[in-house]
């Protein structure tokens, strides 16, 4: 009996198994209230000796004050990590916790493994009401984004922070769909020859989505523009009265005049339009000098939701008429959305999005 059971955990233990993250969840501060489902163990990590026994079930603050090591560590003494739950400043992760000392403050930073952080990244960066193929396409995006971009805040001590610099993660909420979504794409990623790919994302492509070389310079071929199952969704309008838009442009610049800047046509480019049909430069010709300038710094300026846009004046407004949200790279979750409801399986979304890159289980 006993060796049944042992040979038993020992599988369902390998069969649950999925590399450790280091997530950074609270950046500099001087203290944090915490609590632990089960007993775990405080170890300083200079010493590694254990130097805390932490009870299950009780609130307690951390204050760096408190803290006399560089770096510390709290792991479950019995449970596996994944089965350990972690109360954050009232917020429930999975994982233990590690404190990395920044000079007076320390940063406190989630142990998790990937397929729990998933559970608390889908519902935050797609809306779990979306078909279930739409969130598992977004689930292996964002487990190919973590695994890609372990090591990218080494020096602050984690692999990838909480906010949308890397990918939205705040508590984990318990929806069927978002679990169904994880367990189903359990291990698999995107790859190109060999290595993980990069699997960008945004909202809404607008039509048609962007080459990566059009928005951050470098070719990459499986980031290329592709068309979407819906033209032109989601329009939005931004205007900005011409008073207030010259003054952007500082005192050199005088009144704008004149803009200069083809049509915008979904798919149609231009000298001044991506293959995509975005803002690639706009000429902005003023009372005293002329400006030309990008696409995305007009996006910047002015908070525009995309790049996807024409410019008009009107009376004493510049009016921006656009579609889509986002940089337009990669995956539209809107689109994925709308193929999903078409009956796509996230398979199909994937190799739609990411042309020529692999789905591939990784454990
Ligand atoms: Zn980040």
């Amino acid at each position: 009996m006993l060796i049944a059971g042992g040979v038993a955990c020992a599988a369902e233990k390998k069969s649950a198994w999925s590399p450790e993250l280091k997530v950074g969840l609270i950046i500099a501060t001087d203290k944090v209230t915490l609590n632990f489902s089960a007993p775990c163990n405080l170890t300083d990590l200079e010493t590694g000796k254990v130097i805390a026994k932490i009870p299950a079930g009780k609130s307690f603050v951390v204050k760096s004050s408190e803290l006399k090591t560089s770096a510390a560590e709290i792991r479950p003494q019995k449970i596996a990590l994944k089965d350990l739950q972690t109360t954050v400043n009232g917020k429930i992760y999975f994982g233990g916790i590690r404190f990395i000392k920044v000079k007076n403050l320390f940063n406190v930073i989630n142990l998790v493994p990937v397929e729990e952080y998933l559970h608390g990244v889908l519902s935050k960066e797609m809306s779990p009401d979306f078909p279930i193929e739409a969130l598992k396409a977004q689930a292996v995006a964002a487990r190919s984004f973590a695994m890609k971009n372990r090591g990218k805040h080494e020096l602050e001590g984690f692999d990838i922070c909480a906010t949308v610099h890397c990918q939205v993660y705040d508590g984990v909420i318990s929806h069927w769909a978002v679990n169904k979504a994880v367990e189903e794409t359990r291990g698999e990623i995107m790859t190109f020859g060999g290595k993980i790919a990069d699997t960008n994302f945004h909202a809404d492509s607008g039509g048609m989505t962007e080459s990566v070389r059009d928005v951050w310079g470098t070719a990459t071929p499986y980031l290329i523009a592709v068309r979407e199952i819906i033209n032109l969704s989601s329009p939005w309008i931004v205007k900005v009265p011409l008073k207030d838009f010259s003054s952007r442009f500082g005192d050199g610049f005088g009144d704008l005049k004149l803009v200069k800047l083809s049509k915008m046509s979904v798919g149609q480019s231009a000298d001044d339009r991506t293959s995509s049909g975005r803002v690639k430069t706009a000429r902005l010709v003023g009372s005293n000098k002329t400006v030309d300038i990008s696409g995305s710094n007009l996006r910047r300026k002015f908070s525009l939701p995309s790049t996807l846009f024409d410019i008009t004046v009107v009376g004493n407004e510049v009016i921006f008429r656009g579609y889509g949200r986002g940089h337009g790279v990669g995956m539209s979750q809107m689109g994925a959305k709308s193929y999903a409801e078409d009956g796509w399986s996230y398979r199909k979304i994937l190799e739609h999005y990411y042309s020529g890159a692999e789905l591939k289980k990784v454990y």
